[in-house]
């Protein structure tokens, strides 16, 4: 292929990235990655150099990549019907299958499935849903939302308020006045050290307790949670804490919106992580693994008892005014269709179960004894490790350090490894593709310790 030499100038003439330091990048000081191929659990850059991807691209590309069952799948849709809208009762069969496809997985109580493109726009219209339930029921006043600080949800105007990390808020005027942070559950960086699990559990409840009872019962609509809060930091929740939780918030008529688009479709090795921790969602929020990526795709499914007033809402005052252009897109539709057949045909979430707990057992064995090591933790095929400047003390590496900045470069530029160094805090995070090999773990595992080593000694 003949290459050209201008990209890196074209990209810092006109390419606007997310999530980038813009200046430092317009100037030339961080370089700019082309990758061009990928398979299985491998990326390609244009160089020719070779990574594999222990991130699945943004935790996304669960089936692993270059599949050509979906590659076909979107093709043969392109052809056939490129577009056509799902307002006011269209369809495609894509779009009516996918919609049968994933309920079928997901859990008994859950009734239908809106599309729509992104994570963030999914929330966005759960939001939105949450707000016309609570006015169709008479209670206007019933519509805060409470999250929780570590949380992420996307980073749209609602979205972003209800992401609980501060780098998406700075600057922008957010989080907005609708939306309450509550307490992360995030029991290795408790304060107190002598705290046992159950008692910090405990302590999650009475925070959560005081916020209900400070903004009054009747002005909250609903709670939204990840199953394992994942771009905050991957943590797996104490034990008890989501049975405690759904005990409060059932008591005060409280919505919960299980936010799955890290973990729905085999993440934790459950079909749903709201299966992994027995969570009866009125909302759930599907996108990532829903089409492994290959197209932009995402869902709010929504309860039976939702459903029933949303269509009382409907009765009352016609159609619902929700909904985008690409609702339902049938490109995404036949990649999904094709995607959550693949997971059942290669039997991906099995090996989710084994891959995953042996990265998890190889991470913790090889690196949990070091000294800038705090914890190794993970579920399913996510995991993390937690750097730490003084194990004994529990004293925090200083964010100027970047700690975990420098682990994650050393392993990709010397170990052609790719671990993710999450936004906040020094934790290096891995959530590589369903397919990933025991020899592909061993590889990971090999780089990440080298990498810490090197750089910290
Ligand atoms: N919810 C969770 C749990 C996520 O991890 C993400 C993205 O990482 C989102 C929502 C937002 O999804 P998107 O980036 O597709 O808007």
């Amino acid at each position: 292929m003949l290459r050209n030499d201008k990209l890196d100038q074209w990209d810092r003439e006109n390419f606007f990235h997310p999530s980038t330091h813009l200046a430092q990048h317009a100037r030339g000081e961080s370089p700019t990655r082309v990758i061009r191929t990928a398979a299985g659990s491998h990326i390609e850059d244009r160089d020719g150099n070779r990574f594999l991807d222990a991130f699945a691209g943004l935790y996304c590309v669960n089936v692993g990549y270059g599949r050509q069952e979906i590659a076909d799948a979107i093709a043969d849709q392109a052809r056939e019907l490129a577009y056509y809208h799902a307002y006011m009762g269209h369809g495609t069969e894509a779009s009516i299958t996918l919609a049968k496809m994933v309920l079928e997985r997901a859990p008994a109580n859950m009734s239908k499935v809106y599309f729509g493109l992104s994570g963030s726009d999914a929330n966005e219209t759960n939001v939105k849903l949450i707000w016309y339930y609570n006015n169709i029921l008479g209670r206007p006043e019933k519509k805060k939302i409470i999250s929780r600080w570590r949380g992420y949800h996307g980073s749209g105007l609602v979205t972003g308020s209800l992401t609980g990390l501060d780098y998406f808020h700075k600057k922008f005027d957010l989080p907005l006045a609708q939306v309450l942070h509550t307490t992360a559950p995030f029991y290795y960086r408790r304060a107190d050290r002598a705290q046992s699990e159950a008692d910090y559990v405990a302590s999650c409840v009475a925070d959560l307790e005081a916020l209900i009872a400070r903004e009054g019962a009747d002005t909250i609509a609903a709670f939204i949670g990840e199953p394992v809060l994942g771009t905050g930091g991957i943590v797996p929740p104490p034990e008890g804490y989501w049975q405690a939780i759904q005990g409060v918030l059932r008591k005060h008529d409280i919505l919960l919106v299980v936010d799955e688009v890290v973990t729905g479709f085999g993440r934790l090795g459950t079909m749903f992580g709201s299966d992994h921790y027995g969570l009866e969602a009125d909302f759930i929020t599907i996108a990532k693994g829903l089409t492994s990526a290959y197209a932009p795709l995402s869902g709010s499914i929504v309860s039976d008892r939702v459903w029933k007033v949303l269509e009382r809402g409907t009765d009352e005052n016609g159609p619902l005014g929700h909904g985008w252009t690409y609702s339902a897109h049938p490109i995404g539709a036949a990649a999904g269709v094709a995607n959550l057949k693949l997971l059942d045909d290669l039997k991906l979430i099995e090996n989710v179960q084994s891959v995953g707990s042996y990265l998890r057992q190889s991470l913790a064995e090889a690196l949990g004894d070091h000294p800038h090591v705090g914890e190794v933790r993970g579920e399913g095929m996510l995991a993390a490790v937690e750097l730490i400047k003084d194990k004994e003390k529990q004293i925090y590496f200083d964010p100027a350090d970047k700690a975990v900045a420098r682990v994650s470069a050393a392993m990709m530029d010397q170990h052609k490894v790719i671990a993710r160094a999450m936004p906040q805090s020094d934790i290096l995070g891995f959530a590589p593709p369903f397919c990933l090999t025991r020899e592909e773990a061993d590889t990971v595992v090999a780089a990440t310790q080298k990498a810490v080593k090197s750089v910290l000694g």
